[in-house]
């Protein structure tokens, strides 16, 4: 079975093709900048050989961008496909399922119209998870379409978690409440975790932690998410590149009642202009961590204050599920930065946790351990792969 995964946002379309009986990927990509004047495409082919290839081209929107991946796939030296119809299914990401979605969809006109009601809830997101399903049911007309959310993985959190202390009626009526998002990978890692561990997803509790440009953590008890720090929207919880994670909510009136700001520059600030960006002008960990190495202190204080808020999430987390069997890191930064992880375990053997210096320095790939020996809980590294999430979890509904 071929599955075409994609992840569209407002401006780009992100791809994978997966022979998913193999687990293999035959070619993947990212049409950029969409709707500029100058469009970015990059797209890869691994089989025989990795092939990688980039062009710039004006692709106006979003079906232009599709039926030039298509061009691509079928191309006849760059092609891994005879024609278009060889797609056997494609899967989305669409990150807003609300409470109408507790796993992966078949898309038909309900399922695409309940998507569509729950872009109140992710307006930067799902509008642009629409356009991605409906130029591909057009595009690969005969192909299956299934929608797989980032917020499934979380609707087993219980109600006392879930519900923000407002009056009760802004639930009822505006389904205002915590979602938590980043789901597929922290499924995909729990997984992951169980398997290492040579146990039952269902007998093991988990603290997964994605520190991508986004972060976000979840505490996993027998298997399921029980709490996680984003909430109705993903800027909740942890400091992340450029959103702020958590705050007093009295902020945002403080700011609009003191100087000359609206609400939706405030939306702009929390959003884009906080996090790391917001207290040392960086948000790329890679250069924050350069800066630190050259004393900038502005820097350290953001990267103390990233790992402080993490470390405070650990503790709450470690409360809640009682026993911890393994602490999970994955994403970008999660599975990238040895001083990151190093940071944020300090401190912590008398709760059991202790990180050994060398397994978590070693510059191997791949997932491994990184626990100082006879300590109880395992500390992991496992590298997130959403996209083949999504892969198995389109097959896994087209066969039921
Ligand atoms: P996204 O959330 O956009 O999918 P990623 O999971 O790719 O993002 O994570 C991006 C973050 O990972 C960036 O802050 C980047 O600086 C960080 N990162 C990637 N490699 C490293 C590294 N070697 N050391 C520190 N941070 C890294």
């Amino acid at each position: 079975m071929k599955v075409f995964v994609l992840n569209s946002g407002s401006s780009s379309i992100k791809f994978q093709l997966f022979l998913i009986s193999e687990r293999t990927v035959l070619a993947s990509g990212i049409v950029e900048k969409i709707g500029e004047e100058k469009s970015q495409i990059t797209y890869e082919i691994q089989a025989p050989k990795s092939i990688k290839n980039s062009f710039e081209e004006q692709i106006p929107d979003h079906k232009t961008g599709m039926n030039r991946i298509v061009e691509l796939l079928t191309d006849s030296t760059l092609g891994v496909l005879k024609d278009k119809s060889d797609v056997d299914v494609v899967g989305h990401r669409v990150v807003h399922g609300g409470e109408d979605f507790k796993k992966p969809a078949l898309i038909d006109d309900k399922v695409l119209n309940a998507i569509k009601e729950n872009s109140a809830l992710a307006p930067l997101h799902n509008p642009a998870n629409i356009v991605g399903i409906e130029v591909a049911r057009e595009v690969f007309g005969s192909a299956k379409q299934v929608a797989v959310f980032d917020t499934a993985f979380h609707h087993t959190i219980p109600q006392q978690a879930y519900l923000y202390a407002l009056p009760y009626e802004l639930y009822s009526s505006l389904k205002i409440r915590r979602y938590g998002f980043h789901g597929t990978s922290h499924q995909y890692v729990a997984e992951k975790a169980a398997e290492m561990m040579n146990r039952e997803l269902s007998s093991v509790n988990l603290i997964t932690v994605h520190l991508g440009n986004g972060g976000s953590i979840t505490a996993i008890k027998n298997g399921k998410s029980v709490d996680t720090s984003m909430g109705m929207t993903p800027l909740e919880g942890l400091i992340m590149g450029t959103r702020s994670g958590d705050i007093d909510p009295a902020i945002p009136f403080y700011i609009c009642n003191n100087s000359d700001t609206s609400i939706d520059e405030v939306d702009q600030i929390l959003n884009k202009k906080s996090g790391l960006k917001g207290i040392c002008r960086q948000n790329d960990m890679r250069e924050i961590l350069a800066a630190c190495d050259r004393d900038d202190s502005q820097a350290q204080l953001a990267v103390d204050m990233y790992c402080y808020r993490i470390k405070k999430y650990l503790g709450s987390y470690m409360a809640i599920l009682g026993r911890l069997d393994a602490i999970v890191f994955t994403a970008g930064i999660g599975e990238h930065s040895a001083p990151i992880r190093n940071h944020i375990c300090q401190g912590l053997e008398h709760l059991g946790i202790a990180i050994d210096k060398n397994k978590n320095e070693a510059l191997k790939s791949g997932c491994r351990e990184l626990q100082t020996d006879n300590y109880e809980v395992k500390i992991l590294l496992i590298p997130t792969n959403e996209e083949l999430k999504i892969a198995l979890e389109t097959e896994n509904l087209l066969k039921s």
